[in-house]
């Protein structure tokens, strides 16, 4: 992403001083963290507005630690995990509800290759400890035995949901999952995040444009000053500081991407990714380095980005239809394939980032 945080610096300094009357819009940046992960925001401003970076920040902050966060005890997914196995079952506030609703759909769709119900296998293969950089010998790889026991504490089929109408009239869901079983919304995170962010900015007509990337997803939103599109890049898998190709995008999207290089660990001479195939409960081996999605919602990119790439291609491109988003597929041969307007919006022209 480096590649475009350069380029809009270059914009904004030749628009600012071209001095014809025209009034180039602020160009307000920031670098901050929060769901373990960077978040970039470049905002153009007209003279009205203020710089709301803070506020979208705050606003990411508040969905991990109110809703998402698996640690804080704050949260709402760290009540339903604490509550597994009780008969009360916990009542979902109504934004949870909306969220577990469109995610126990997307279960069923991809035929259970995304599963937010897998938080005990991914804590046995203890995936937040990777991104602390482990090296080799540091880590102890799951046996087949424990993994096979983890496995039995997960699925849809042990997470019980009952909805119900609340007194405004909004759908909300009570869950009662088995004992043992763990939400983790890790893999829809970050593209909730945009669907958050993308509300906030809605609401701030002084924002004329912006990119926003929340780790591996990523908004673009509105027009740049130059009204040339948005440039997103897709890295390499076997060199991630470079890209095999830039997205060009028009307007409101959500990108999303899930690779085998992003988080993973090493261990025996073997590396070992962060995306489990649910039905095995070892990384997923489909074939794939990684899938970028576009689409219009990014809780739909962010899911789809993970199923798909536990998928394979094939199936992962059947499901990218049946979304109406586009997909792009690296295979560990070096192979791409992509969906028809994948192609019209992709330039594969190597571009440094
Ligand atoms: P994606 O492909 O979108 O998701 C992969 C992640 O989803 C995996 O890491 C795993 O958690 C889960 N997953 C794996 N397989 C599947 C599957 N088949 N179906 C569904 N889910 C699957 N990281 C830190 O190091 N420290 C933190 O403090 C931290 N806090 C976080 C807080 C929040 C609220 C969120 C959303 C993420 C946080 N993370 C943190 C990052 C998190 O641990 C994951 O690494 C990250 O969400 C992976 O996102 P991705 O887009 O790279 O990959
Ligand atoms: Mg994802």
């Amino acid at each position: 992403m480096k590649r475009f945080f350069v380029w809009f610096t270059v914009l904004s300094a030749s628009l600012s001083a071209c001095g014809c009357g025209n009034e180039a819009p602020e160009h307000v940046r920031s670098v901050d963290t929060a769901m373990g992960t960077v978040i970039q925001q470049n905002l153009y401003l007209s003279d009205s507005g203020t710089d709301c970076t803070e506020d979208i920040l705050e606003l990411i902050r508040r969905l991990e630690t109110d809703i998402l966060s698996w640690r804080e005890e704050t949260s709402e997914v760290y009540r339903v995990n604490h509550a597994a196995g009780s008969e009360e079952g916990v009542e979902l506030s109504d934004e949870l509800s909306q969220v577990m609703a469109q995610c126990l759909e997307l279960s069923e769709n991809t035929e259970g290759a995304f599963d937010v119900t897998l938080g005990s296998i991914i804590r046995l293969w203890d995936i937040d400890s990777w991104a602390s950089g482990l090296t080799e010998g540091e880590y102890q790889v799951p046996d087949g035995q424990a993994i096979v026991q983890a496995l039995a504490r997960c699925g849809r089929n042990r997470l019980h949901a009952k909805s119900w109408t609340d007194a405004q009239g909004g759908m909300r869901l009570t869950l009662y999952p088995d004992t043992g079983v763990l939400l983790d919304l890790g893999a829809v995170g970050k593209g909730l995040a945009l669907d958050y962010i993308l509300e906030k900015i809605e609401e701030e007509p002084a924002v004329t444009g912006c990119t926003i990337s929340v780790g591996g997803s990523v908004l673009t939103y509105g027009t740049k000053p130059d009204k040339t599109a948005w440039r997103v890049g897709i890295a390499d898998p076997e060199d991630p500081s470079r890209n095999i190709g830039v997205l060009y995008l028009e307007g409101c999207w959500c990108v999303s991407t899930s690779g085998d290089y992003e988080r993973y660990v090493e261990s025996g001479g073997v590396r070992y990714h962060h995306i489990l195939d649910p039905s095995t409960g070892w990384p997923a081996d489909s074939g794939l380095r990684c899938v970028t999605i576009v689409a219009k919602e990014g809780l739909i990119s962010d899911a789809l980005s993970t199923a798909c790439f536990v998928l394979g291609s094939e199936k992962g491109l059947e499901l990218a239809s049946k979304y109406g988003v586009e997909a792009l597929f690296v295979e560990t041969d070096g192979g791409i394939c992509m969906t028809p307007g994948m192609e019209e919006i992709f330039h594969g022209d190597g571009t440094d980032r």
